[in-house]
């Protein structure tokens, strides 16, 4: 076994709806502060590998481990959150009403409980945390206004910003580029490649510009397994690929 396991190892998973296989008997390995892409087809299973690796689906076959120690099929949702696993979905939930700063507020409340933030010295603490939240999701500037008056770009951050309060050693993302102008497609690839240095990161992405950008080790899942595995380039000359997924 190595030394420093790796942060998460899927294990031969298979998930089976009514004996159709989702995931066949799946294997993958995410290192510390990697961030991978994952690409495919619809139906190819990577919203139900993402599933698994957040409890909210359990295989019938394989393990899930996380840390090396952790079997993450043995655990609920909320113990797998409580372990550092993020997860954002494709549409973002914000408090609409509320300011961008009370957003991430009320995420780190959600994190540090209410007794912490009760005690008052701990408030310029909190707000150095909120500082660096707020310049590392570029909404210093919005940090007045209502969240539900950003933009969609904007929003996403602002979300993103909200699962780092969790402070997560893993994060799981679906498709962040989706909807986004060019320019915030190009920001958050910047984005994300800067959380990925402290930071493991799962995107699920279809626009494979973004993909480029984020300059990362691909994986494409076809029929609920990897099908190809390595540089975009390399992934994208692969003729199995080219035929269920890019030449379409
Ligand atoms: P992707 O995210 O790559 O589009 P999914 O993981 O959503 O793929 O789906 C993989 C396959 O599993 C699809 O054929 C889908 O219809 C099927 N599937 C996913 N969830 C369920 C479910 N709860 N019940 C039955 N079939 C499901």
């Amino acid at each position: 076994a190595p030394v420093t396991p790796t942060l998460l190892y899927l294990d031969n998973v298979t998930v089976s709806f009514d004996g159709f296989r989702a995931l066949n008997a799946l294997s993958l390995a995410i290192d510390h502060a990697e961030m991978r892409a994952i690409i495919g087809p619809n139906g190819a299973g990577k919203t139900t590998m993402m599933d698994v690796i957040t409890g909210k689906t359990q295989p019938n076959e394989g393990t899930a481990l996380f840390e090396g120690t952790h079997d993450l099929t043995a655990l609920d949702e909320a113990a797998i959150a409580e372990l550092g696993i993020g997860r954002k979905f494709q549409t973002p939930t914000v408090f609409e009403m509320h300011t961008v700063e009370d957003n991430l507020l009320l995420a780190l409340k959600n994190k540090r409980g209410p007794l912490a933030t009760l005690l008052s010295r701990r408030a310029n603490q909190e707000r150095e945390r909120i500082d660096a939240l707020l310049e590392r999701v570029r909404l210093t500037a919005q940090r007045h206004r209502r969240a539900g008056e950003l933009s969609h770009g904007q929003k996403q951050w602002l979300e993103i910003g909200m699962l780092l309060a969790q402070e997560p050693k893993l994060l799981l993302i679906d498709e962040p580029a989706a909807g986004m102008t060019d320019q915030e497609t190009a920001d958050t690839a910047d984005l994300l490649r800067d959380i990925a240095k402290s930071k493991a990161v799962i995107v699920v992405e279809h626009d494979m510009t973004f993909v480029r950008d984020l300059g990362v080790k691909v994986t494409c899942l076809h029929e609920g397994s990897v099908l190809a595995e390595g540089s975009l380039d390399a992934v994208s000359a692969n003729e199995r690929v080219v035929e269920v997924y890019l030449g379409r």
